[in-house]
């Protein structure tokens, strides 16, 4: 396979500076100005790379919908809120959201304003599209949200995120780099171990991986300042893992399949597990509470979705009602066919709101 247009340049920076950070790779993989993965396309659905939740069905932005009702409830019914999403995609899970808000609660709608994180100019447009009745803002990162109550949905958003990874060899923890061998992109380890700030205390076998999701956590603590300070919550959904591990996640993804995530830079996905349990103690050092760490199945059970299901296809056709029973199963099956068990969810939230 020829070299993409972002493998030449990497090579050309890795020939003039030395081996890079799997961060620093994944950071230009996805988000490189020109060539990165998110920046030229709309990865979604079944002519692209990877299918997500709301794109199976309006079911898991509906019930999103429903979560947040409640979280403005518990907040106490402000006049103002924001209801932010982190990576938005095309806009479908926060459309869907908005429809059920719509329904059920025609005063939070009222109350609402839509804002949106994103970097991805082509995704923006899709959005724009999807959300142009609700008057979205866009926003590079979370530092410049209104200060205001803020509830906070992120689906799919923390695994894109670049993260670090470090080998045990040799009695230390060396960071793990991606350089050049025979002219090919390859993994390799940094000589010199890793600084104290980084690397984890403790003994390992010798090749243990560990993943330091650096951008992720920074992303965190400053959502987890924000609604400690403003009241709120956030909705964090994504495929990873309960606890802290070790193991190399990171994964690559095209047309629907694994590719090497080395072979083809800014035209596959690269992804990483979310660890859930690093996310929510960064939400309890600034004394929010974690209000639910569980699966997507349970939690999407325990807010009706079989209930919603039997609602949607009393008014269907019998192929419409196929569509809306295999939606369901994918959404909340287990693995390795669905989504259930992978994916985990997260809700934190302010005491008392
Ligand atoms: N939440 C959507 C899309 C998931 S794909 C869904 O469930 O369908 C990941 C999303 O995060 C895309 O919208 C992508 O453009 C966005 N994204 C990736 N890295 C980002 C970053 N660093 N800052 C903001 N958005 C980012």
């Amino acid at each position: 396979m020829s070299d993409t247009p972002l493998a030449i340049e990497i090579k050309d920076l890795i020939r003039q500076e030395g081996p890079i950070s799997v961060a620093r790779y994944m950071a230009l993989a996805l988000g490189h100005p020109r060539h990165g993965y998110y920046m030229t396309r709309d990865p979604l659905g079944l002519s692209g790379d990877f299918t997500t939740s709301p794109e199976i069905s309006q079911m898991f932005g509906e019930i999103i919908g429903l979560w947040a009702t409640h979280r403005w409830m518990i907040l106490g019914s402000p006049a103002r809120v924001s209801v932010v999403e982190l990576g938005p995609g095309r806009g479908t899970l926060m459309a869907d959201a908005l429809r059920a808000i719509g329904k059920v609660m025609p005063a939070f709608a009222q109350a609402l304003e839509v804002h949106l994180v994103e970097t991805s100019p082509v995704l923006r447009q899709a959005q724009a599209k999807s959300l142009s009745r609700f008057k979205p803002v866009w926003h590079d990162d979370t530092a410049s949200l209104p200060d205001q109550p803020l509830i906070v949905i992120a689906n799919e958003f923390f695994d894109a995120l670049p993260v670090h990874q470090l080998v045990y060899q040799g009695g230390s923890w060396h960071e793990r780099l991606v350089g050049l061998r025979d002219g090919e992109l390859a993994f390799g380890l940094a000589p010199e171990p890793s600084p104290a700030t980084l690397a984890p205390r403790g003994e390992a076998l010798d090749g243990t991986i560990l993943e330091y999701h650096e951008a992720g956590s920074l992303v965190m603590e400053e959502l987890s300042a924000r609604i400690a300070r403003f009241g709120g919550a956030a909705l964090i959904i994504d495929y990873g893992h309960i606890e802290l591990g070790v193991g190399d996640t990171l994964q690559a993804m095209a047309g629907h399949a694994f590719v090497d995530p080395l072979a083809q830079p800014g035209e596959a996905d690269l992804t990483t597990h979310v660890c859930f349990e690093t996310l929510a103690r960064l939400a309890m050092n600034r004394h929010l509470a974690v209000d639910i760490l569980t699966t997507q199945a349970q939690f999407l059970n325990e807010l009706g979705i079989r209930p919603m299901a039997a609602n949607l296809k009393h008014r269907a056709t019998p192929e419409q009602a196929d569509a809306i029973d295999r939606a369901l199963a994918r959404l909340t099956d287990d693995a390795p066919r669905a989504m259930g068990s992978l994916f985990k969810v997260l809700a934190v939230s302010a005491p008392g709101s």
